[in-house]
């Protein structure tokens, strides 16, 4: 194993991967368009529904908008609550569709044992630009949903475009145990309908910048499911690591999608106690907290790799 290329390693693993996840993402689509993860693409104007989402005649596009942008109708279809009926552990026992919850073989979040990473080359390259974009209150968290061409990422020579990106407290990855304060989820997806997702982790200390810039209208959002933020972009969201952990994974939340590209930062980075209290006081479910508990590793590789310094 010493002598094989990481690099080669990485995508045997990923055509392995994406020949499963390919099956299983068409799965979740047909049966389940409104529950994916971030619930966020049949709200976007570029949305193009497909023809078994028509098929399915419980399932329309006309649903509230990001009414779970981390999916969640009201709350009552599932929660974070450990040993409640509706809690994580019942995920995959509460709808059909949501299978993979329960029997998925590479689930998120994970812990990431650092000592046991492959050292691989890097392969993130970011190039957001300004778009449209609206504050969205996904009652389980919120986010900001892009609604045109916000630019996007390259990983393993894919483009993924922009979506969307969330808020969870606590995080939902671990790094060699610790729980941190927050998890940003910055949600990617390319032409073939894969996604691939960047997570920032935050502990408690200096207020983020990016969190602050949206206060006024988080406070403003309240009850309301949308307000409109104008154009931004995503490189507002600053990255000063150059280190990476990557692991192929799925959805934190039902149906728990497998073949997610996970790429988090390892530099840990900063947000106000306030600012947790922000995040949280919008939730409108009983547990005030949206964070999946860790799910098996299994035999899956993790990697770590570095990249130059970016701007912006
Ligand atoms: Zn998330």
């Amino acid at each position: 194993m010493s002598n094989t290329n990481p690099s080669s390693l990485l995508f045997i693993y990923l055509m392995i991967i994406s020949s499963q996840s390919v099956i299983l993402i068409c799965k979740a689509d047909a049966s389940n368009e409104t529950g994916l993860l971030h619930r966020l693409w049949p709200a976007s104007k570029n949305y193009t529904p497909h023809a078994t989402l028509v098929d399915n005649p419980k399932k329309t596009l006309n649903k509230p908008p990001l009414r779970g942008m981390q999916p969640i109708s009201k709350g009552e279809e599932f929660n974070y609550l450990e040993g409640t009926p509706s809690g994580p552990k019942n995920w995959g026992n509460l709808n059909p569709d949501w299978k993979t919850c329960a029997d998925g073989k590479s689930q998120s979040p994970i812990n990431i044992d650092v000592k046991r990473a492959h050292v691989m080359p890097g392969d993130l390259k970011r190039a957001y630009i300004d778009a449209p974009a609206r504050l969205v209150n996904g009652h389980d968290n919120i986010g900001i949903e892009w609604l045109g061409d916000a630019g996007g990422i390259q990983v393993n020579g894919s483009t993924y475009k922009l979506h969307q990106c969330h808020w969870h407290t606590p995080s939902e990855h671990k790094i060699d145990g610790k729980k941190f304060d927050a998890e940003l989820h910055i949600v990617h997806k390319n032409d073939k309908g894969q996604k691939a997702v960047i997570s920032t982790l935050h502990t408690v200390g200096q207020s983020d910048p990016f969190i602050g810039s949206l206060t006024k209208k988080i406070n403003m959002l309240g009850t309301k499911e949308e307000i409109d933020l104008g154009k931004i972009s995503a490189s507002s969201i600053k990255h000063e690591g150059k280190k990476y952990y990557r692991y192929i994974g799925s959805f934190t939340t039902p149906p728990c999608t497998e073949g997610v590209i996970w790429t988090i930062e390892e530099k840990v980075r900063s947000i106000s106690k306030d600012q947790i209290k922000l995040l949280k006081g919008l939730h409108q479910r009983e547990s005030r907290q949206n964070a999946r508990p860790l799910q098996l590793l299994g035999g899956r590789p993790i990697w770590i790799f570095d990249i130059p310094e970016e701007k912006g």
